[in-house]
């Protein structure tokens, strides 16, 4: 198995560590990564300024590495196009992101958009997200990536699709399970502060909290509040079917 490993929390994140200690031992193993954290970048890629990549050492292992000033969806793109000199990987992997992709969240997320990337190339691809900001624990997320690798390398997976995981931040005896589940509505609520900076000048962070919603059952967050690891199948195509149906009877007309 050939893999292509990035993320968007940086080439020194220690989820990506974490991944690349797991899979190097029994996977031909590649990273390309952001050489500084690109959370909350999207899907963006770069097109208005030169892309570089430098070679780069994973602490405690000998994988073949880059570090780039790209996006994580640059990272796939130059990993595939070029610093992989033509071996295809058979999988993308994007993770371990610290912090959870859920919900809404897949709109915003460098580490989601890695791997949708990867599915773009048409290489079966899979982002990993740990369900905490502090003291996150690798150790079961890294191993079930690599099973769900080998599944899919036996299985495959359908063209402009890929699968969105996120992992409870719990000791492998407390994983209650795996739940196949879909996006819920999980969102965060947008939160400006404003503030003055030492030249008297306004300036804006902007931050959020999680919106107080339900976890629905079945959804993602739903999965990871009952202690289970999340597989979230993901298709490429936005299209709303209800929605498309539901405009046909607008009888919508060019303007004359
Ligand atoms: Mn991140």
């Amino acid at each position: 198995m050939r893999v292509l490993i990035t993320n968007d929390d940086g080439i020194s994140s220690p989820g990506l560590v974490a991944l690349v200690r797991t899979f190097e031992a029994a996977a031909e193993t590649y990273v390309v990564a952001p050489e500084h954290e690109r959370s909350a970048t999207g899907h963006a890629i770069t097109l208005h300024k030169p892309l570089r990549a430098h070679p780069a050492v994973i602490p405690g292992s000998s994988v073949r590495a880059w570090a780039t000033n790209g996006t994580p969806a640059d990272c796939v793109v130059l990993g595939i196009l070029d610093l992989l000199e033509g071996r295809r990987p058979d999988v993308v992997l994007s993770g371990i992101n610290v912090g959870p992709n859920m919900g809404r969240d897949l709109t915003y997320s460098g580490t989601v958009s890695g791997a949708m990337e990867g599915a773009i190339f048409r290489v079966p691809s899979i982002a990993v997200s740990i369900g905490a900001f502090r003291n996150p624990i690798f150790t079961v997320a890294a191993e079930f990536a690599m099973h769900l690798a080998r599944a899919i390398l036996e299985r495959g997976l359908p063209d402009d699709t890929l699968l969105n995981v996120n992992v409870p931040n719990l000791p492998k005896e407390e994983i209650g399970g795996i739940a196949i589940t879909r996006q819920g509505p999980k969102r965060y609520v947008s939160r400006l502060e404003k503030r003055t900076d030492p030249r008297g000048r306004t300036y804006y962070w902007l931050t959020g909290e999680p919106a107080p919603l339900p976890d629905e059952e079945g959804t993602d967050s739903w999965a990871l509040a009952q202690g289970r690891i999340s597989v979230t199948p993901i298709g490429l195509d936005l299209t709303d079917g209800g929605l498309r149906e539901a405009m046909e009877a607008w009888e919508l007309q060019i303007p004359r």
